[in-house]
């Protein structure tokens, strides 16, 4: 059973390598790449990407923001670590959403939150590119004659 204090115990901090006894949180950080192991992954629920590879790591490279080296999984009681440069990396999320106000159609920016009518490649308010999803071809369906049909349909 992986309770908290059995990861304190026996993972090692996936950044810096030390131990996670002095650690006040164990702190889970989801990679953005493929987990080719079943525990833990992470789903992130803006891409619905299921298997995304996971870390374990210490307060103090959590708050220096240091980079990871490693992802953990858990095989039965033992740790096994992976690099994470080797791990295939999954698309980014999607950072934007399609709205229709009236009759116009317009792109809403996940980032800022900010809204603006008429098709762009990325927000003209704080400069993100959109990116995740396919924004064109989502554009082109939602202008075609019947919009109420067309897409997902995303509340
Ligand atoms: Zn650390
Ligand atoms: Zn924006």
């Amino acid at each position: 059973m992986w309770t908290m204090d059995a990861y304190r115990r026996r993972v090692r901090c996936c950044a810096c390598a030390g131990s996670l006894r002095r650690s006040k949180h164990v702190n889970l950080v989801s990679l953005q790449r493929r987990a080719t192991w079943q525990y833990p992954v992470w789903r992130n629920v803006l891409t619905g990407e299921d298997g995304e590879a996971v870390a374990v790591v210490c307060d103090a490279c959590l708050d220096a923001n240091r980079e990871i080296q490693e992802a953990v999984e858990f095989r039965g009681a033992e740790v096994l670590y992976h690099t994470v440069i080797d791990l295939e990396r999954l698309p980014p999320p999607q950072n934007w959403m399609l709205v229709r106000s009236g009759w116009r159609l317009g792109i809403h920016c996940l980032v800022c939150g900010a809204a603006k009518a008429g098709f762009a490649e990325g927000c003209t308010a704080c400069g993100s590119a959109f990116e995740g999803g396919d924004l064109e071809a989502a554009w082109a369906a939602a202008q075609s004659p019947r919009p109420a049909a067309a897409g997902p349909d995303r509340r």
